[in-house]
């Protein structure tokens, strides 16, 4: 009994107690901080698997095919999302951006967790597939601050972030039909990763997390 205890208290221990993996959707406006929160995320545990989304938007200076997304012309993108390989798909900013179905499903099925960071509507989207995904939404404390990330990180001419800002204003209406709020704040990035961090350990420690098959041997023990 005592055996079967702790493996369960372990959460990177053994996955054969689980059944899929657990898959986390981290979402928000442009500019709410996405990238440098995953990519914290997946320092401190190395196991979280990432899911690359495909893009037909080209690439910033600094992104690496098929680490930041899959760079894709406009009829590549139409030929895998007729043969049905995205999850999800939207049209964002003029350009697309979806979910490669095959690896999500595979991953998942494999036990691993994963972690992906569509923007809104993509996120509630997922969870129409996926039911147990655990959506988190993210925003800084005030609003304005959007504009002002955008603006330092100099990727997006002004008429570009004007536009993310007005998409950004729909995005907030969404907010309840998310899991999680976390609020990653001017100067307390470490306050948010550590909140990201607690949402994802929790969420392993669920009892719906773990099979039947594991409660069951809990239970006769
Ligand atoms: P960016 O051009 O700044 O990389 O991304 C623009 C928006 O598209 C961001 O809000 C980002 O989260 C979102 N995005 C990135 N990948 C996907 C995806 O696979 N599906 C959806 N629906 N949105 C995505």
């Amino acid at each position: 009994m005592v055996r079967i205890a702790s493996a369960c208290l372990t959460p990177h221990g053994d996955r054969s107690l689980h059944g899929p993996g657990l898959l986390f959707v981290i979402s928000g406006p442009s500019g709410a901080g996405k990238d440098t929160l995953v990519d914290a995320l997946r320092d401190r545990m190395p196991r979280l698997r990432y899911s690359v989304s495909a893009t037909t938007r080209e690439p910033r200076d600094g992104e690496i095919e098929g680490v930041h997304y899959f760079f894709l012309s406009r009829h590549q993108f139409e030929k895998m999302k007729a043969a049905d390989g995205f999850l999800e798909w939207r049209e964002y900013n003029g350009q697309y951006y979806g979910t490669p179905r095959h690896y999500v499903e595979e991953t998942l099925a494999s036990g691993f967790d994963l972690v992906m960071k569509p923007e809104v509507n993509g996120a509630l989207a997922i969870k129409e597939c996926f039911s147990d995904a655990v959506l988190i939404f993210l925003l800084p404390d005030r609003f304005s601050e959007l504009r002002e990330r955008l603006l330092a990180r100099r990727t997006e001419t002004n008429e570009e972030i004007a536009r993310r800002l007005e998409i950004a204003h729909t995005e907030m209406h969404y907010v309840r039909s998310f899991d999680y709020l976390i609020i990653n704040a001017r100067d307390r990035k470490d306050d948010a990763i550590n909140d990201l961090s607690a949402i994802v350990h929790a969420e392993r420690f669920h009892i719906h997390r773990y099979t039947d098959d594991s409660l069951r041997r809990v239970e006769d023990s």
